[in-house]
């Protein structure tokens, strides 16, 4: 059956300009980080793509080391690109990374020009694409000259291999001598992809103003604390959560700590009293931060996508909800 959009996804997404650049972000992307592997159902992944689409979600991040295996996301999301959605392709903002362990030796990991140039080509022949629009360096590589790390993502983008570039997990000092390297080389640098949630302030420490003061976006993964900011774990462990899924090693019960759980108890009583679902509170919380242009969620099924993006309909905070929120997460 082919795929025909719906007519009317542009009209409830906000969309955010990503720092000075000329694109604009949808408030709500999704991650393929989780769920697209070769475990997962490829009709799921299907209806998940489809959903995000006629919701207005334009943007799709992917990383060369998805999956698991690695690769099999973006292999996944090239099937149903080439399958369903060539149409669309130019309707999209399709991201990917490097910068974690993706092939065995010296050259399949970190941040070489050796190895991001090869990983984005594998990248582009998995999703059958000529170029993606961002290429993120996944994270900084303490051996590697950043000035080769810069040059890379330079290159690429000269070579027309993506439009845009990003760098993901750099904190406020190592972003600043990014910037200064790109910048100097006139490189389109226009976004920064970092950890941030309720449970997780880091970027306000510092990141957050150098993001400012260049006009460099920032799309914040992780917001929904890979579902502890949901109400989905108040009551145990659901047998289909990631929690409970042996091959996804990342939440474990171990990080749902009595602590952790008090927390997102008052955040749920909360997002009630908002009328709110706790997952609806913590992506317009993300969205508050002012350098913050989109909310990275992943999903499991195409409903908390639905749910997720209903979260538009109500983005603003009293200042006494302000006030409440950090109390409770202090
Ligand atoms: P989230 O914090 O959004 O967690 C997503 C998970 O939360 C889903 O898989 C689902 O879990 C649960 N969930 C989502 N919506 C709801 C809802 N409405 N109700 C109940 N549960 C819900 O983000 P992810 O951890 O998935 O990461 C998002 C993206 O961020 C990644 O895909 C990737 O693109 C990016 N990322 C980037 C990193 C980097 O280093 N640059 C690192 C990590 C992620 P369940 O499966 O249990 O249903």
């Amino acid at each position: 059956m082919t795929y025909i959009a719906n007519a009317g996804r542009y009209k409830e997404m906000v969309y955010n300009r990503c720092g000075n650049s000329g694109i604009q972000l949808p408030a709500i992307s999704l991650g393929l980080w989780n769920n697209f592997s070769d475990n997962d159902a490829i009709e799921n992944q299907r209806e998940m793509v489809f959903k995000a689409f006629d919701l207005g979600i334009t943007h799709f991040d992917l990383a060369n080391n998805y999956g698991p295996p690695p690769g099999s996301a973006e292999k996944n999301f090239g099937r149903i690109l080439k399958e369903d959605m060539a149409a669309y392709r130019d309707e999209m903002i399709i991201s990917t990374k490097a910068g974690f362990q993706m092939w065995d030796g010296p050259y399949g990991d970190w941040g070489s020009k050796k190895y991001l140039i090869a990983s984005l080509d594998q990248s582009l022949k998995r999703m059958g694409l000529d170029y993606v629009d961002i290429f993120y360096h996944h994270r900084p590589d303490p051996d590697t000259p950043l000035e080769e790390t810069m040059a890379a993502l330079d290159q690429i983008v000269r070579q027309g291999k993506a439009l845009y570039v990003g760098i993901s997990n750099y904190d406020a000092e190592q972003t600043k001598e990014a910037v200064q390297i790109l910048q100097a080389q006139k490189t389109p640098f226009i976004i920064h992809q970092a950890a941030y949630s309720m449970l997780n302030r880091k970027i306000e420490d510092g990141l957050t103003e150098v993001l400012e003061d260049n006009g460099i976006g920032c799309i914040a993964f992780v917001p929904l604390a890979q579902g502890l900011l949901t109400n989905k774990y108040l009551n145990g462990i659901p047998k289909e959560s990631r929690a409970a899924k042996d091959y996804i090693p990342f939440l474990n019960e171990k990080d749902i700590s009595s602590n952790v759980l008090q927390k997102v108890k008052s955040l749920n009583d909360l997002a009630e009293s908002r009328g709110q679902s706790l997952a609806q509170m913590a992506l317009v919380w993300v969205l508050q931060q002012k350098s913050v242009v989109s909310a990275l969620i992943g999903a499991s099924r195409a409903s908390q996508i639905e749910e997720n993006v209903r979260a538009l309909h109500q983005i603003d905070f009293t200042e006494e909800e302000k006030k409440v929120i950090n109390e409770i997460l202090q």
